[in-house]
């Protein structure tokens, strides 16, 4: 089956990314969120993201000029019907999830194949409540999309091998490498990161290091190329701690709860580089640590 149209629901971090490859890739965009101000704020996000591709010459301005037409917005998600692929990159909060399925469902095509970018949540689940779990499949990108080659394909209990193969062929065409996961809380990558993530918040909290010191020490000890509370910050303090939950609750296991202190700060608002605070200040100039 050849997918030509590609629908994204949220124009977060993600979903900006997400329409920028498949964009570039030339594949017809429609990019759904339900407020305009962020179907602008990714309009504009992907316009300088591209436009540093051609400063690097990794593009040509005729890719970026044909790959930002290719792209249009709606605040209607059911336009989405129309697409042969949806990628849904929303909050990750199941409930709103479930919700944009359910408003979706009626307006698609037979054919079109649903996926999710869900760091954790269970593609069994999610597909069970839908038409057609058959046609249903985790899509997951890393983060920052343009950048990560990367891109875990998780099948549900029911995915079928159409389905599969349709996606992986997609992942090909975006020069990106596919990693096959089973549908286990945060898969495989998540499933390693955030804890460790999690772990330097409990460093943190218990007053082994501050912010500073334990990214330096990760990243020189470690050679990590970010520390692993700047690299929360730049997920999302809110995705860490949605995951974190995610693999506490899935799996049982102690080991697996939220540090406190993580869960204060998404409390706080501080949700990392998304809201200009989070274990780093990014008001001013320079990133400043908040402990
Ligand atoms: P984000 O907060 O940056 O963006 C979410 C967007 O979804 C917002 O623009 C919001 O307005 C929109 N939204 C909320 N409810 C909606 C609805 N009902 N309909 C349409 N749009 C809606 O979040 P993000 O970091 O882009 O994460 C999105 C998804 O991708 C989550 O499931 C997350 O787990 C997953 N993910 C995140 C990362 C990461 O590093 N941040 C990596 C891989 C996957």
């Amino acid at each position: 089956m050849e997918i030509k149209s590609v629908g994204i629901v949220g124009a977060g971090q993600m979903g900006n990314g997400i329409a920028h490859v498949m964009a570039l890739a030339g594949y017809d965009v429609l990019l759904n969120d339900i407020n305009q101000d962020s179907l602008d704020a990714a309009m504009a996000r992907i316009d300088k993201n591209m436009e540093r591709q051609v400063s690097r010459s990794l593009i040509s301005a005729e890719d970026k000029a044909n790959g930002l037409l290719r792209i249009k917005t709606t605040l209607a998600l059911p336009d989405l019907g129309q697409t042969d692929l949806v990628i849904e990159a929303a909050a990750e909060r199941e409930e709103i999830k479930d919700k944009i399925f359910d408003t979706l469902l009626p307006h698609l095509q037979p054919h079109t194949i649903l996926t999710s970018n869900t760091s954790s949540i269970s593609i069994t689940r999610l597909a069970s409540r839908t038409d057609r779990p058959e046609k249903f499949m985790g899509f997951h990108f890393m983060n920052p999309v343009p950048l990560m080659k990367l891109v875990e394909l998780i099948r549900g209990i029911a995915t079928d091998e159409e389905t599969y193969k349709a996606c992986h062929d997609i992942v090909t065409r975006l020069d990106k490498t596919a990693a096959s996961a089973e549908d286990f809380p945060a898969f495989i990558v998540n499933r390693i990161l955030i804890p460790m993530i999690n772990e330097a918040c409990y460093t943190l909290y218990e007053g082994v290091g501050n912010v500073a010191s334990i990214d330096n020490a990760m990243k020189l000890g470690a050679n990590h190329p970010m520390g692993p509370l700047e690299l929360a910050d730049f997920i999302g303090l809110d995705t860490c701690l949605a995951i974190m939950n995610v693999l506490h609750e899935g799996l049982a296991d102690t080991k697996y709860r939220p540090c406190p202190l993580l869960t204060k700060y998404v409390e706080a608002g501080w949700l990392g580089r998304k809201t200009k605070r989070g274990f780093y200040d990014y008001r001013g100039e320079a990133p400043v640590p908040t402990r």
